[in-house]
């Protein structure tokens, strides 16, 4: 997959450098490049903002370099990659999108800051390529930065390959519309707490079972929108038990 992203703070993506990103970088399975927007400005300054229009706090991303980057990194002679725009105002992020988008050739992330980009861009790009406006959730970030790094991590460990054991993305929250039931690792005692006398009882029957059971109690409890949203077909008699 090949992702472009552009930002006039390209510092805030040097983690993406490590770990399974950073690996995935190193064996060619994600082609990633960091931008400057201030590269297509021209004047001294290197101004990338300016007042709103009609008035009101803030400044704005002016178009015109946000215009020149897009030119350079989804040229019309070429296939068009996915704009990502992150802002409060786009679809709610969700394991699915980052199945989505998994599947693309090709993402360009264009972060905001300011009070957000001028909307032309959005409209203009939109008359070329396909452009989502992506929020993370219904609170207000400084910058698009931080949601590029959040929507990166969810998607590039969907790549094949990247996650050592691929079974992971099969088993854990969200992949089948619940949570993961807990988890325990060694020893089997811990400050007075126990791990569950089946984790330890070598029995995967009864090991599976233990484990969709609290699933389900943990989603019922936790995220009730989850279970209301399940189609009933996913669930069992022993399900509807629980
Ligand atoms: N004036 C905008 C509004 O009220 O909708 C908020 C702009 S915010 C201060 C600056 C930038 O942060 C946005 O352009 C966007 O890139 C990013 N941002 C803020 N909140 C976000 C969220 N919940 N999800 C994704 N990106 C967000």
């Amino acid at each position: 997959m090949r992702v472009d992203i552009v930002s006039i703070f390209p510092e805030y993506f040097a983690p993406l450098e490590l770990s399974l990103i950073g690996k995935a970088r190193a064996t060619g399975t994600l082609r990633l490049a960091v931008h400057d927007l201030r590269t297509w400005t021209h004047d001294v300054h290197r101004t990338v903002d300016d007042t709103p229009y009609g008035g009101g706090p803030g400044m704005v991303m002016r178009p015109e370099p946000w215009g020149e980057a897009l030119d350079a990194l989804a040229p019309a002679e070429a296939p068009p990659p996915r704009l990502l725009v992150p802002s409060p105002v786009g679809v709610r992020f969700t394991q699915a999108l980052a199945h989505e988008l998994a599947a693309e050739p090709h993402l360009l992330f264009a972060c905001g800051r300011y009070e957000g980009i001028d909307q032309r861009v959005l409209d203009h790009a939109a008359t070329r390529m396909r452009v989502t406006e992506v929020s993370l959730g219904d609170y207000v970030l400084f910058g698009g930065e931080v949601a590029v790094l959040v929507i990166l991590e969810a998607v590039t460990r969907l790549l094949p390959g990247v996650l050592g054991n691929a079974g992971s993305l099969d088993e854990e929250s969200h992949a089948h519309g619940l949570l993961e039931a807990p988890m325990y690792t060694k020893p089997a005692t811990w400050r007075g707490h126990e791990v569950p006398e089946v984790l330890r009882s070598g029995d995967h029957g009864r090991i599976a079972r233990w484990r969709r059971d609290e699933s389900l109690l943990r989603t019922a409890a936790r995220r009730p929108d989850m279970i209301a949203a399940l189609p009933p077909e996913s669930l069992d008699k022993r399900d509807r038990a629980t």
